[in-house]
């Protein structure tokens, strides 16, 4: 799909009229249709008169608001390469991103006006800062709203999709820096016409944004795919359990796309039973490992079809593998299959320049359009990350069976080699959180005594389980698998650190 990603998504908005696009979950404020396809091309006049130019990088540092899709797509309309940037990164994390993209411009809200200026300070070489909410009271900025009465002429950019960078997001970084993902106007939009058979969405459905946007799995599945089929998204700014029910229940959501401390605590949390979910039709999970026994306590408790998974990753655009929603049974614990005009391979984990055997364990490679067009400014990680063959080497291991279902095991990196043997955190991680006293869990591991890899896990006591041991936790991993998984050393902790995305960051657990 060759077509700038303002116009992949809202080339039918126009059509879709007064149709509900977008709905505040914490008040009253709504978009029609209409009313995001005319804001938005009325701002990107705007950007262009205040000077904005094609190539132009312009910072997004917003939590999920209803003007958050509006301020994208006129920044790329104008011209721009939108790098999206977590709304609570500190003003040396926003610097960084800043000077490490070179951006020139920064749309922000008007709470996170001190945090964008103090970075904009650190970082330099930013002209100007925009806030999309009404302007503070002589703070000096201009207001995206202010354009809406802009008479200035919309700006006539002549893209080139296949190479013109539509959005500039940074990975998670989960396993180091995180690192500027160049994704074209056209990787982006083909990945969502390629998506979009497996899980449509359309006019009268109602979808709840609670993933960030500026994450590439909430800018996709939250924003940009529900926005280009017509359905309607419900926003909320963060993830507050009770809010987020309370947000199901009033406005009746039928599509939920969530990470799996979401599908954990729709499992597992007491206050769920209290809200009339009856709206909700499936359930779709991504971003990081979900257990199977975890997915399907969750869908039985809610009484919907089997929790499905996605799968992918940032320098993906984002995705490679979806579970279609007209499946009625797909295989337990698989993310899901490859997507049209895509390729996979599975490496051999002793040999990349193999495939492994069918059906074995290896590390996951995609080719096909969805791949980046690199990493910014680091041809070294690219190089590292794309083969010469153009194969992305994804770091993650998985593997596929006889029907084409990809399970996916855990990250290259974080396996923990026992002895000889390998084991997943994740897999460990799923079986404590089977624990009734468990309320959450993370495994990495460390070095013993004896100088061997082994287990250790971190555990979060469930409130009602004050008295847990480490010994209760390392007896019931133990009774469960082989003697080389058993988890031998375990730590007490109040919450497992875990990034916007819903990932464990094991890092800063090995770092603690
Ligand atoms: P960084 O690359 O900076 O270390 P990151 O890899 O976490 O961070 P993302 O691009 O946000 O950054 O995440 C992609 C990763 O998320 C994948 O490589 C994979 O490890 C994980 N992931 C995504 N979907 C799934 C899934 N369904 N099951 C298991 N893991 C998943
Ligand atoms: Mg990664």
């Amino acid at each position: 799909l060759s077509l700038p990603i303002h116009d992949a998504v809202l080339g039918g908005a126009a059509a879709f009229g007064d149709a509900p696009a977008l709905i505040d979950g914490t008040g009253e404020l709504s978009l029609s249709y209409g009313q995001v396809d005319a804001f938005h091309r009325r701002v990107a006049a705007g950007l262009d008169e205040a000077g904005v130019r094609k190539g132009d990088v312009l910072a997004l540092h917003s939590p999920n608001t209803v003007l958050f899709p509006v301020a994208f797509y006129a920044a790329t309309r104008a011209g721009a390469s939108v790098t999206t940037v977590h709304p609570l990164a500190t003003p040396e994390e926003f610097a960084k991103q800043l000077r490490d993209s070179a951006a020139r411009w920064i749309v922000t809200v008007s709470p996170l006006l001190p945090a964008a200026r103090a970075a904009a300070e650190l970082a330099g070489g930013v002209r100007e800062i925009f806030v999309c909410d009404a302007a503070p009271e002589g703070a000096g900025v201009r207001s995206l709203q202010a354009f809406l009465g802009s008479t200035a002429p919309e700006p006539e950019i002549d893209f080139d999709p296949g190479e013109d960078v539509a959005a500039l997001p940074y990975s998670s970084g989960t396993t180091g820096v995180p690192k500027g993902v160049m994704l074209t106007h056209a990787s982006i939009a083909t990945n969502l016409a390629q998506l979009e058979p497996f899980i449509p969405m359309g006019p009268g459905d109602r979808i709840l944004a609670v993933l960030p946007f500026f994450h590439i799995y909430g800018l996709t599945a939250l924003m940009n795919a529900p926005l280009r089929q017509g359905a309607t998204v419900v926003v909320l700014p963060r993830f507050e359990l009770d809010a987020f029910l309370g947000a199901i229940q009033k406005h009746r959501i039928n599509g939920l796309y969530v990470a799996p401390p979401i599908v954990l605590a729709l499992a597992k949390h007491p206050t769920v039973a209290d809200y009339d979910l009856s709206s909700l039709e499936y359930v779709v999970s991504a971003a990081a490992p979900l257990d199977a026994a975890l997915a399907e306590a969750c869908s039985a408790r809610l009484g919907l079809p089997p929790v499905r998974q996605a799968y992918g990753m940032t320098e993906l655009s984002p995705g490679t593998h979806v579970t279609p929603l007209d499946v009625a049974d797909p295989p337990p614990g698989t993310v899901g299959r490859l997507l049209p005009s895509t390729e996979l391979r599975i490496l051999s984990l002793d040999d990349p320049s193999k495939d492994a055997a069918p059906g074995e364990e290896g590390e996951i490679a995609i080719r096909g359009p969805q791949v980046m067009k690199g990493y910014l400014g680091r041809p070294d990680a690219t190089a590292a990350m794309i083969d010469a063959d153009g194969w992305v080497h994804t770091g993650d291991v998985g593997r596929v069976d006889g029907d084409g279902w990809l399970y996916v095991v855990d990250r290259v990196k974080e396996l923990i080699k026992y002895k000889g043997f390998q084991v997943a955190p994740a897999e460990l991680e799923a079986l404590l959180l089977t624990h009734e006293g468990v309320a959450d869990a993370a495994v990495i591991g460390v070095t013993d005594a004896d100088g061997a890899e082994v287990p250790k896990a971190y555990v979060v006591r469930r409130p009602d389980a004050p008295g847990l041991t480490a010994e209760d936790v390392m007896a019931h991993v133990a009774a469960r698998v082989s003697p080389y998984k058993k988890v031998r050393a375990v730590e007490f902790i109040d919450a497992v650190p875990r990034a916007a995305s819903g990932k464990i960051l094991r890092r800063e657990l090995r770092e603690s």
